[in-house]
């Protein structure tokens, strides 16, 4: 029998890339807080194209635990495209996130739900009270990055909260309809605007292996980002051409007053400075405009973020009716 039905109370939502040596911490901790809250429950793992054994891990720990279910992504997708599929695929009223490595402590899970059904939230974020236990780096660069959102998105985004949360099934169902191509979720979720409550928790370290956010993801999620919710970056060639405008007319009364003085020569400097100056600010709105017409490109172009290889839900569905998948 499939732990994954119409009945089931509550989904777990787990992106995992290369976690073999996280595993079974997570499994000896996520299992109990599970099992005590008394509610039907799948835990969805999304293995995103793993190169180590975390698959092979995932199918052994099932035999003795029939709630996990694994979907296997056919290649590395990326955090936020692995929780789409989890959240694509997940049955549960309420379908929870969270990292593989028990930063975020699984603990917690339950009194999330008990929240959201106390309160009838549609979201219930984790918050992390502390970072003490992140770099200096990420802290600062993750300080600056919720600064930004704040500003773009609007207040109702909580400044740390990542992606340890719960929703319910409404909140799944309106995030599946959205069309944006490269999602963030942690955008898109306090942009939903939907009734919300919090749950704060103190942010553990990496319980094994290393971070899978190295600085070339993290400044891809924050591109994205500002791409998917703001135009301004845009305005910034408008800006700057105003700018220089204004520059431009000094600069003209100061070369007729040369002109006039008969020092001509002298003009070189500020003619090559003017010049590299226009030229870097031109080369800097063309990529600008380049990122936005990328994106429209991406998302006329409706390329699915991921592709799911096996699911062992569906899988035992066919079994059960004969068919081999
Ligand atoms: N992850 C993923 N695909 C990726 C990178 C990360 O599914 O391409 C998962 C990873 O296994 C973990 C979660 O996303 O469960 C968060 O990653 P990580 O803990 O490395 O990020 P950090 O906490 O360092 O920001
Ligand atoms: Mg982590």
């Amino acid at each position: 029998m499939s732990a994954a039905s119409a009945t089931t109370t509550l989904s777990v939502v787990i992106p995992m890339y290369n976690e073999e040596a996280a595993l079974p911490a997570l499994v000896a901790r996520l299992r109990p807080a599970l099992d005590g809250t008394q509610v039907s429950y799948e835990v969805v793992a999304v293995d995103d194209g793993s190169a180590d054994r975390t698959a092979e891990l995932l199918e052994e720990i099932r035999l003795t635990w029939p709630e996990l279910r694994i979907v296997k992504l056919r290649r590395n997708s990326g955090h936020q495209a692995a929780l789409t599929a989890g959240l694509h695929s997940s049955v549960g009223a309420y379908v929870a996130s969270i990292d593989a490595d028990l930063q975020d402590p699984p603990e917690k899970i339950p009194e999330m739900l008990d929240l959201a059904r106390a309160q009838h939230l549609d979201i219930v974020y984790g918050v992390r009270s502390d970072r003490s236990t992140d770099t200096g780096f990420k802290r600062w660069t993750a300080g600056a990055y919720y600064w930004l959102m704040r500003r773009m998105v609007g207040k109702r985004v909580p400044s740390q909260a990542g992606d340890f949360r719960l929703l319910s099934r409404d909140a799944v169902e309106a995030l599946k309809a959205l069309p944006d191509q490269q999602q963030v979720y942690r955008l898109l979720v306090p942009w939903l605007g939907f009734p919300s409550g919090q749950v704060s928790y103190f942010r553990e370290e990496r319980v094994a292996g290393e971070t899978k956010y190295p600085l070339s993801k993290m400044v891809r999620l924050a591109v994205d980002s500002i791409t998917n919710f703001s135009a301004a970056p845009l305005r910034i060639a408008t800006w700057l051409g105003i700018a220089s405008f204004f520059g431009c007319f000094g600069m003209l009364a100061a070369t007729l007053g040369i002109y006039i003085a008969g020092h001509t020569v002298p003009g070189w400097t500020s003619l090559f400075v003017a010049m590299l100056f226009l030229g870097g600010i031109q080369l800097i709105c063309v990529g600008l405009l380049g990122e936005y017409i990328g994106r429209i490109y991406t998302a006329v172009q409706k390329r699915p973020t991921f592709f799911i290889g096996y699911d062992s839900a569906k899988q035992e569905q066919a079994s059960s009716v004969g068919v081999r998948g």
